[in-house]
């Protein structure tokens, strides 16, 4: 078998959903968009559901479905694009509940699906979705009627604790859900951490729960092992991978590996990355290719069958770093090409 080992700790993701509930004030719901963070939706929900997450967040409706498909009648799944226009078939059919974000969105959901549930999307800053508060002003009254399930809004800049953006949008939401009584939401991972006063009466978790950081104490919960399909001797002076970055410049043992760049182990990282053998860790050489990398090996006393490139010893935020990006582009970019496991 030549492809990578991606194992996925069940009991991890669990650990860091009670870990986060237990700083919540308030419930702690899962987001789950894009495929469980890449980790695969189904088997995410299931273990999420099971240390008792019982509220959901996706992007779009489309992934709700699969929600829905994993997890049975009863959770509530939150669709974050809201209702478009193609989306009430899918919402209906799988009992989703979008987070309206405009006035449009409002007239059609009520026009097109009178009894389906909803919650309400506000701007508290960061200009990406939700109501102004003026369009909130106009629509108010009128949807507090209906009675959404929440309102909720997002943080810009919740993974910077000192960034005066926190204390600016918690003031802004603080006054457009004032005297209301409907269950309110802000924080995800980050706002978390940033302390009871951004909790509310429900947290958004994603990236926290996928062992990513700005949850510094999450557990680890992503490995991923790559088979050495071929091992060779380079002498002082050749080179290793396309447009020759990598030059020997000692007598080097060169492992080819089983993963590229299709497979996400993304081009950016280059040679700052590295895989480790037990304790052992070896550089990252030359370009990556679209389905290998090469490692220098120089320092292992035997050839290894597989080096690892995720976990305890290198993270998914360590091999961000080295390609200049963040933990939650390299967790979604992991391929369909690796042997999953799961483990329970
Ligand atoms: C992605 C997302 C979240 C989860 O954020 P994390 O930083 O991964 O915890 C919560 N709310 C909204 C609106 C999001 O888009």
């Amino acid at each position: 078998m030549s492809t990578g080992k991606l194992t996925i700790d069940l009991s991890a993701l669990a650990a860091n959903w009670r870990a986060l509930d237990a700083l919540c004030s308030g419930e702690t719901g899962a987001v789950v968009k894009a495929d469980g963070y890449g980790l695969g939706v189904a088997e995410v929900c299931r273990a999420l559901a099971r240390a008792g997450a019982r509220k959901f967040f996706v992007a779009v409706a489309e992934e709700g479905a699969a929600v829905r498909e994993a997890l049975g009648p009863g959770p509530l799944i939150s669709v974050m694009s809201g209702h478009m226009d193609g989306d009430s078939a899918l919402l209906r059919a799988h009992d989703l509940t979008p987070m309206i974000s405009s006035i449009d969105q409002m007239l059609r959901h009520v026009e097109r699906t009178p009894r389906q549930s909803f919650g309400i999307q506000l701007d508290s800053g960061m200009n990406r979705l939700g109501l102004e508060p003026d369009e909130w002003a106009a629509l108010r009254d009128i949807a507090i009627r209906q009675m959404p399930v929440m309102v909720m809004s997002h943080l810009a800049c919740a993974d910077d604790p000192d960034h005066d953006m926190n204390a600016r949008q918690l003031r802004v939401f603080k006054e457009m859900t004032a005297g209301i009584d409907v269950p309110r939401s802000l924080a995800a991972t980050g706002g978390i951490l940033l302390g009871r006063e951004w909790h509310f009466d429900l947290a958004r978790p994603g990236i926290g729960l996928y062992g990513g950081l700005p949850f510094a104490q999450a557990r680890t919960v992503v490995a991923l092992d790559l088979p050495v399909i071929q091992v060779r001797d380079v002498h002082p002076g050749e080179t290793v991978g396309y447009s020759n970055t990598w030059t020997a410049e000692r007598p080097s043992r060169i492992a080819t590996l089983a993963a590229g760049y299709a497979d996400g182990l993304i081009r950016a990282m280059g040679s700052r990355a590295r895989v480790h053998h037990g304790e052992t860790a070896c550089p990252v050489v030359g370009r990556v290719s679209m389905d290998l990398i090469a490692a220098d090996i120089t320092g292992l006393a035997r050839e290894p069958e597989a080096l690892s490139i995720l976990g305890p010893h290198q993270s998914v935020d360590d091999l961000a770093e080295a390609a200049g990006t963040t933990g939650y582009e390299i967790l979604t970019a992991l391929g369909d090409r690796y042997a999953r496991t799961y483990l329970k």
